[in-house]
């Protein structure tokens, strides 16, 4: 029985955090579509940090992240700071290229 309840606390653990990473991409896409920009799929990085998404029209992306990197917050990238249109070329993909 107690390995049943380490499950049920694990799965609303697995749950909980679902919840917090749609929250922050709803954030994100939000703050992106204010600045025009639209979207494309979510993907996630290879690592679990994180995942990104790029703008369709100009390539702009947007990332959430789990701010273990102490230089990140939660929601980076240019989608969030540059409006779309504004020839955005993407010669850094991520948070982790630029602070490298
Ligand atoms: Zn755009």
């Amino acid at each position: 029985m107690e390995l049943l309840k380490a499950k049920k606390i694990l799965k609303r653990l697995e749950e909980a955090v679902k919840m917090v990473e749609a929250n922050l991409k709803q954030e994100a896409e939000k703050a992106a579509s204010s600045r025009h920009h639209s979207l494309g799929p979510w993907k996630d990085h290879a690592d679990q940090s994180g995942s990104v998404a790029e703008c369709s029209k100009c390539g702009a992306w947007v990332e959430v992240t789990d701010s273990s990197h102490p230089k990140d917050t939660d929601i980076n990238g240019p989608a969030i700071v540059i409006d779309c249109g504004y020839g955005w070329k993407s010669k850094t993909r991520t948070s982790r290229d630029i602070y490298r």
